[in-house]
């Protein structure tokens, strides 16, 4: 102690946020004793509890470099300091938790191994040389291995292993980097991996990952048990096994996520600008969508047809190891059949992986909960999450004002569930999408153990207007006060959710399939919103989709659709190269069920617009995912500008944008053969003015002056750098997703917001 003994003062700092399990009551102890000060941290109920004292600068300087130095997991979001009568402390001392009733801390997401454990890992010195499962506070696995609360070993899948006399003198070492590392393992009394054939057998050998990895060298498919569940790996350069993983997998095009060892490699085959690279490097380590770099030797299965490929690096000591197999990229794909969720358990892995993996490399560390990889694009100046997953799930988001909770079941593709607690909004990991048993028991496992490891009990359940959703048949089997959310609503107010704006905006919900309140499909909307209510104040005119979801598998249809629209049966007589390619006959079927009205639902989807743009183009006639022509289209369009196509609305409160000036004008085109990149980039073009003039004309009528951008389709990185520069240069206020997808993986929270302001009016 310093100082004269009047000089003495005494101070409470309460911390809330991911404070536990993270290493926080050891820094504040160190932090402490740095500057001298005496007192006591304890864990509570909702956070850390510091009772410090000692002289008034070294406070003022303690208080200050609690958010600027504090662990790397941990999240403040609220930090108060009372001034407190000075008590008998002699020194620091780190007390036991306070636990109480109603646990609400925060847990951490699960993360890479962090720098002093990698160095840990290649030191022949350490006792942890090559362990897979090394970790420390700072990093390795929470959400995923997390039963119940509170966060401790014995509620976490780490309580089938009793620590070691060394591993257990670290845990009680406050000054050790492991104390109170739940996961603490080494090899002596931690988890192991092994190597297994086919019939879930143990391969004999004494390096089960270097064998492992040499499976793969030989062009094997190898399952991976990692974090958040089981990795399909195949060498990404080589031809034949990327080939037989798509058959065996099911998967035709969709492209395959790749790992490579570093910065390095990565460079060698995709472009990594500065904030790709900051953003592959981050502890959440997720998938970043990468240029491809011309003349690179990376099998051209992975990404068919694709500009771009996704890529990480290594977050699991496991992954480091693998990869020493001197691979430039390894495929590390979801352990899984296409559409299923991805499988966590060794014995249903064995499985349901029987046909599709030659060998399995597992471990004896349960994952009571899967999470896939994250997947992020960096768009307009900042990183967008496309699939918001491992890392970032469970960290909330902040809502602008506590709210009564909601259990948010989402939609039907790309699903998550959101339940709100107070001000905090937590987003589930990527569910999938809820068209099989599968992955809605995944659903409802999900929905248990959010409600579990949050303690959160709804009073609210939240679905979309969607009668034959699973998610809103799940919603209407709950004994709780149900709201039904309108889809582009819910998108709009997800956005204005995580941008923590509330009032009214302007919301162009730009996307591929939703349930209108009239009974037709929408996707190409502008809407006026707040949180509790909505008018349609304009929307692309509608088509129909010969065939309903064939239309959406054939994108041909939409292009004939969108040409029997404009010229009726005249179309025929059009001299257009993809008509050529396809049967007259079925071309008369699909204008035949047009005419009577036969299974053709209409639509006003953007992205049924652009299916239909992309196939008149001839890019396409028929795609193996939602979504694949339009962002074919997208990959596609010319740098330049070059002139847009005429466009038009009619009047009334719904303003229909016509579609015959735009699709006559791409047809045009096609005729006079300018070329595509020209003809996609005019398409891009013409929709950010339209739709610009559009909210110009909206401001003068209703006086708002905000933007909000939402629907899967502004993951078109064109539209959205487009609309975003566009709206800002006319003075508009813009508001973009960052946090959560702007696709349907973000609609849970949107209509979480969205039901707890309609059931407050
Ligand atoms: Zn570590
Ligand atoms: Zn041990
Ligand atoms: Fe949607």
């Amino acid at each position: 102690m310093t100082g004269a003994k009047d000089a003495l003062e005494a101070r409470r700092v309460e911390i809330n946020g991911i404070v536990q399990g993270v290493g926080f009551r050891p820094f504040v102890f160190s932090l402490a004793r740095k500057h001298r000060l005496c007192g006591e941290v304890a864990n509570t109920a909702d956070g850390v509890w510091v009772h410090v004292q000692g002289d008034s600068r070294a406070l003022d300087r303690f208080v200050d470099e609690i958010p600027k130095k504090c662990p790397p997991l941990a999240q403040i979001t609220h930090l108060v300091t009372t001034p407190r009568p000075a008590g008998p402390y002699p020194d620091f001392t780190i007390s036991p938790s306070r636990t109480a009733q109603g646990h609400t801390t925060l847990i951490s997401p699960d993360v890479s191994v962090c720098a002093d454990c990698l160095g840990e890992l290649f030191d022949p010195g350490d006792r942890r040389y090559r362990y897979p499962f090394i970790n420390c506070t700072n990093c390795g696995p929470r959400y995923t291995i997390i039963d119940d609360i509170p966060y401790d070993r014995p509620y976490t899948s780490m309580r089938h292993f009793t620590m070691c006399p060394q591993c257990q003198a670290e845990y009680d070492d406050p000054c050790d980097r492991r104390f109170h590392a739940q996961p603490n393992a080494c090899p002596a009394c931690g988890p192991q991996v092994q190597l297994c054939d086919t019939n879930g057998d143990m391969v004999d050998c004494v390096d089960p990952i270097g064998r492992a990895a040499e499976l793969v060298r030989q062009g094997k498919v190898l399952a991976v048990k990692g974090l958040g569940g089981f990795h399909l790996a195949v060498d990404a350069e080589n031809d034949a096994a990327v080939e037989c993983l798509r058959e065996r997998k099911g998967r035709e095009e969709k492209p395959f996520a790749l790992m490579a060892a570093d910065l390095e490699r990565i460079g060698r085959f995709a472009e990594v600008g500065d904030a790709e690279a900051a953003i592959l490097t981050t502890i959440q380590r997720p998938i970043v969508l990468l240029r491809q770099k011309p003349g690179q030797r990376i099998s051209g299965r992975v990404a068919p047809g694709n500009r771009y490929f996704g890529v990480m690096l290594p977050y699991a000591p496991l992954h480091y190891l693998l990869l020493e197999g001197d691979f430039a990229a390894l495929v590390m794909t979801s352990g899984n059949l296409s559409e299923e969720p991805i499988c966590i358990d060794n014995a249903e892995a064995f499985e349901r992986l029987a046909g599709i993996a030659d060998a399995f490399l597992v471990h004896n560390r349960d994952i009571y909960l899967r999470s896939d990889d994250t997947i992020v694009r960096h768009v307009a100046g900042t990183m967008r999450q496309i699939r918001r997953s491992r890392g970032f799930v469970p960290v909330p988001l902040f809502l602008r004002e506590s709210q009564p909770s909601v259990l948010a079941c989402g939609a039907e593709l790309k699903n998550t569930v959101c339940l709100t607690r107070e001000d905090r909004a937590f987003v589930s990991q990527h569910i999938g999408d809820l068209e099989n048993t599968a992955a809605l028991d995944f659903f409802e496992l999900t929905v248990a153990h959010m409600q579990r490891i949050l303690n959160v009990t709804p009073e609210i359940v939240a679905c979309d207007l969607h009668p034959d959703y699973l998610s809103t048949r799940y919603a209407e089997t709950l004994d709780l006060k149900r709201i039904a959310v309108q889809h582009h609503h819910a998108h709009i107010i997800s956005c204005l959710a995580e941008n923590r704006a509330d009032g009214a905006v302007i919301g162009l919900a730009f996307d591929g399939t939703g349930y209108g309140t009239d009974g037709t499909v929408w996707g190409g909307e502008v809407l006026l919103a707040d949180a509790a209510q909505f008018s349609r104040v304009a929307h692309l005119e509608t088509l129909p989709m010969p065939g309903s979801a064939a239309a959406i598998r054939q994108p041909w249809r939409m292009a004939v659709s969108s040409l029997y629209h404009v010229y009726g049966n005249d179309f025929f007589g059009l001299d257009l190269p993809f008509l050529r390619q396809i049967d007259d006959r079925k071309i008369r079927i699909v204008t035949d069920m047009m005419r009577t009205g036969l299974n053709s639902p209409l639509t006003s989807s953007l992205g049924r617009l652009f299916d239909a743009v992309a196939a008149l183009c001839g890019i396409r006639e028929r795609v193996s995912f939602e979504g694949q022509a339009a962002m074919e289209l997208e990959m596609m369009a010319a740098g330049q500008a070059c002139g847009i196509y005429d466009f038009e609305w009619g009047n009334g409160a719904d303003r229909p944008i016509f579609l015959a000036p735009i699709i006559s004008g791409v047809v045009a085109d096609i005729q006079c053969r300018r070329p595509l990149p020209e003809i996609s980039r005019r398409f891009h073009d013409t929709l950010i003015v339209l739709f610009t003039r559009l909210c110009v004309e909206l401001r003068a009528e209703h006086g708002l002056d905000r933007v909000a951008l939402s629907g899967g389709v502004f993951q078109n990185a064109i539209l959205l750098t487009g609309m975003i520069h566009s709206l800002e240069k006319e003075g508009f206020d813009v508001l973009s997703h960052r946090l959560v997808p702007a696709n349907d993986g973000g609609i849970a929270l949107g209509q979480a917001v969205a039901a707890a302001a309609m059931a407050a009016r």
